[in-house]
Parts: structure tokens; sequence; C-alpha cells
């Protein structure tokens, strides 16, 4: 396609600056140039993901006996609470393909992919992606991969994250006379690979260096697995603002050796490292902010690292710890659920009740809700069982039973409840239409006293960078204080987690090999934006 166009794509200054206070927010509001949230998918009750990304490449002799296409399906499987509207898988047996295998469509990955659909997915290496739309309507025409077929070859791109300046990107593209044919970031990021780098190119294409000026315009936020015939390019934006992962492929006996020192049967890379133990992978590392990993049949190895701008500093999204991430993946060295845990002891550090035992909402709070008991020192018991069959009912509750609200998804356990004060603890308050209801559960039930705390702050601001929240009207903490959501839900007390006592939960045992570049976003918490908010949205 357009492999030879000149790129002179815009610079990251497009964005305005770095704050996005309550004033400058109302500005943005009014700046309806292009309203971003249309066409996204629908925000029905908290928060929603945004997408998963995984890739697998075997070593030694291909064609490889190792699984590809099946150890790409578990993986996405691993990453299925990243994204439920629709998923793919892009395979190639190498070199000398003609062609990439394809497989897309909506709806989960185990209703997407079959035994033929896989047998049909043959080769050596491939990516695939899960996805919940953030950034353009859910529909089949913008399932991921994208594949584009350029004068030097197939390219296939799946992306995790928003990219901050995309309209601006969008518009320098289509001036460069390429067409785009959805409102997908990926695709927009496809077609500016396909452009040449302004250096130009003397023995064809020179991909890292096509990588490298696309991170320099386009400075958050994703996560990319790019494949070519034979190789992938693994990609995380230079503020690190979306999670990506390594990890080894390591024979199934691995006699006296460590994984580290077993010859690779191949690598994955993946948005989480909680899939790799049911493929036989070991976790190795993650991607480093800004860097490019390149995979071939041979190994892995580091071709950049592109530098923030103005040394500013990273950005990862703390609402991966607080909420997004499954409880047993690993970001910076540390488990989500040991960070969760710490969450939870800063919360009793900072919210102490005087109650008679500790609970959590399931599975969500749970983690945290263990965290608050052994700093509190009380102790935790379950008081709500969940019905994990409610999503399949297809009968349209009656008024009164609506009114029940969460009643269907939940029972309490009257027994562990009966004459207790309880306190309840809840990863988090979007609009606040689900705790309410629970709280009269456990009341009937027999709760003398329920007291919530909410492991991580109020919720005030939008995020431009892959996650789609409710408006500002429909977050509850823009409408009511802690006191008066707890009368409004009909609890004893509320209390949130303080930003400071988050940040510091989630940095107390991080392991870094640069603590001085160790940062977080907390955007939708203070209104910072790490990398400049986008002047075309509103929200
Ligand atoms: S604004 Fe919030 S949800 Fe978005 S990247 Fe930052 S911390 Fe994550």
């Amino acid at each position: 396609m357009q492999s030879n166009v000149e790129c002179n794509l815009p610079t990251p200054e497009s964005t305005t600056p770095t704050s996005c206070s309550e004033s400058n927010g109302v500005e943005l509001e009014k700046r309806n140039a292009y309203n971003k949230r249309a066409g996204r998918g629908q925000v029905l009750s908290g928060l929603t993901h945004e997408c998963g990304v995984f890739g697998a490449i075997a070593c030694g002799d291909w064609p490889t006996q190792v699984d590809i296409a099946q150890v790409i399906c578990l993986g996405l499987v691993a990453l299925q609470h990243r994204g439920q509207e629709s998923a793919g898988i892009v395979t190639s047996a190498g070199k000398c393909a003609k062609n990439f295998n394809v497989h897309k469509g909506m709806g989960m990955i185990n209703n997407i992919f079959t035994d033929d659909s896989i047998k049909k997915l043959k080769g050596n290496l491939g990516i695939g992606h899960t996805r919940y739309s953030t950034a353009a309507a859910s529909e089949a025409v913008n399932c991921q991969p994208f594949v584009v077929h350029t004068q030097h070859g197939a390219l296939a791109i799946g992306h995790n994250g928003e990219l901050v300046n995309c309209d601006s990107l969008r518009r320098n593209v289509l001036e460069r006379g390429v067409g785009l044919s959805t409102h997908s970031d990926s695709e927009l990021i496809t077609q500016a690979l396909c452009l040449n780098p302004p250096e130009g190119e003397r023995d064809g294409p020179d991909w890292p260096a096509r990588i490298r000026h696309f991170m320099q315009l386009a400075p958050m936020s994703y996560s990319l697995v790019i494949m070519l015939k034979d190789k992938i390019y693994g990609v995380r934006d230079p503020y690190g603002n979306r999670p990506l992962c390594i990890g080894k492929i390591v024979p199934l006996d691995l006699g006296n050796q460590t994984p580290e020192e077993v010859p690779a049967d191949g690598w994955v890379i993946s948005s989480e490292s909680c899939g790799f133990l049911s493929i036989g992978a070991r976790y190795m590392r993650e991607v480093e902010p800004g860097e490019i990993v390149e995979m071939t049949r041979n190994g892995i190895r580091t071709i950049d690292i592109v530098e923030r701008p103005e040394q500013k500093k990273q950005a990862f999204c703390i609402f991966e710890y607080v909420y997004f991430a499954r409880s047993d993946s690993i970001f910076e060295g540390q488990m989500v659920y040991s960070v969760r845990m710490e969450c939870g002891r800063q919360l009793a550090r900072e919210a102490l009740v005087n109650a008679d035992m500790v609970s959590s909402v399931p599975e969500s709070g749970t983690a945290a809700a263990h965290g608050y008991a052994r700093e509190s020192g009380l102790h935790f018991a379950e008081v709500l069982c969940k019905n994990r069959y409610v999503g399949r009912t297809f009968i349209q509750p009656s008024p009164r039973l609506r009114q029940l609200g969460v009643a269907k998804k939940f029972g309490a356990l009257s027994e562990n409840v009966k004459g207790k004060r309880l306190v309840l603890i809840d990863d988090s308050i979007v609009r606040g239409n689900t705790i309410g209801p629970i709280i009269r559960l456990l009341r009937d039930a027999g709760a003398s006293e329920v007291h919530i705390r909410i492991a991580s702050p109020p919720l005030l601001y939008p995020c431009y960078m892959g996650i789609n929240i409710p408006t500002r009207e429909e977050l509850i903490a823009n409408q009511l204080d802690a006191d008066q959501l707890a009368k409004h839900v009909g609890a004893d007390s509320l209390a949130y987690l303080s930003v400071e006592g988050l940040v510091q939960a989630v940095q107390r045992n991080l392991k870094s090999a640069n603590p001085t570049q160790v940062g977080h976003c907390t955007a939708c918490l203070t209104g910072e934006y790490p990398g400049g908010v986008p002047q075309e949205l509103s929200w």
C-alpha cells in the first residue's frame, strides 16, 4: 500500500500542556469539534477495560512443533477480562509465506475460535488481540489485529491504548493521501508505520526506524505487537502507560535447569503475565517504557529505547493495579494481588472503623479486604455469595425485581453477618449504583452496621489513554462527597483511600532498575495528565 510516501507527521507539542484543572476541564467540554466518545462502546456500569495484545514465536527449526495458534488462543483467553467485544489471531509461516492466516470475529474468544479455525491458523509465529472499543465503534471492521499489504510484504498490528494526539495524526496521514477505512487508532498506527521515515531508507524498509519515528510523534498511549512475515516487534510507549511483558516458552521437563538457563522453545509477549503458566511459558521481564523489542526464531533482543519528551517520569496506569489487571499478573516486579492487599493495609491506616469484621464485594475488593483485616486486626469473613451464572439469564426482570438490583447477583451469608458491625471493602466506586443494593441486602440479612471503605480514591476526571470512563455527571464522586454518598447509599460511613496512600501502596515494594524514573498516571483522580490532553476532545 502506501509504503513510499514521505512522512511528516505532527509533533507531540500538538497536545496541550500537562494539567487539566477543573476549570480547563470545563473549557475542554466546550470544544465539540470531535467528541471522541461517539461510537465507543457503552459504559453501562463501571470503568471498562481497554484491550489485550498477545504474540508468540517459535524458536529453532521451522515448521515448528510448538502449537502457535493454540498458544495465542489460550493467551487471549487469559486476557479476556481486558476486552470481550471482539478478538482475532493472525499467523505467518515465515519469510516465504505468501499470505498471513487470519481469523477474527465479534464476541468472546471461546465463541470465535473453534478447533477448525485454529487448525487453519498454521504458522511459526503470530499475534492476537482481544478488544473493548475505546476509540471506535464496536463493529467487525474494527476487529484486530489489523492487516495491511505493503510493497514490502504484509504487516499485522495489535494495539492496546489510545493515542492522545490521534486527531492531528489522523489529519496528517489523510493529507499524505493515505485512506483510512475506520475511526480506529489502531488502523491509524498501522498506516503511519507504512510511511517512510524522514531520513529515508536505503536497502528496503527499516522497520525499527519507522517504529521509532512513530513513537517520537505519538508519545502515548500504546502497547503494540507488530508482525512481519518472520518476526514480531513489541513496542511500549515512552511513558509506559499500558503494560507489556515477555515470557519464555520452556520445555515441559526442565530437568535440573531453571527457566532462565534452559534454551527457549519460543517466546511470548503479552499485555499481562497471568496466562503464561497455562501455556508452558515463564515470566521473564517487562518491556521497558519506550523499548522496541524484536522477536525472531533466534531469540529476543532490544532494538532501541525511545526517550520520553523532556525527561518526564514514567506514567504507568495506576488503575491497572486498582481494577483492570488480573490479580496474578506481575507489574514492576510485584504481583497485582500483593499491591491490592497493600492498598487495603493503607486504607486501614487512613480510615479505621470500630467494627466486628471485614469483608469484601467479591471478587473485586477481596485482596484489599485481606490487607485491611491484617492491618486492623479485625477478622475477615465472606458475607456475599456471588451467583456465577447470573449473566446467562434471558428473563427480563419485572419492575419489582429490578428494584432489588444486585440481589440476583449476590446472596448474603446471613449467619456470618447477623448482628455484626461490618466493614465492607470495594475496589472502586464509579456511578455508585451497585453498592446501595448490596448494603440493603446485608441489612436485610441482619447486619447491624455497614461501613464502606473504598480501596482507591474518588474518580473525578476522564481518561484519554484507553479507558472508557463515564461522563463527569455520571461519576458519583463529582456529585457527592464521602459523607453525602454514605447517606445516599445507606451506609453508616464511607471513606476512600487517599491519592497519596494509593501511590505509596503501589510504590512501597516496587522493583525498578531506575527508581528515579518511577511514576504512575493518576490523571482520572487528580486531573494531572502526564502527556497532555488532546485539544479536540470533549467530555
Ligand atoms: S487516567 Fe486513570 S485510567 Fe487513564 S491511564 Fe491514567 S490512571 Fe489509568
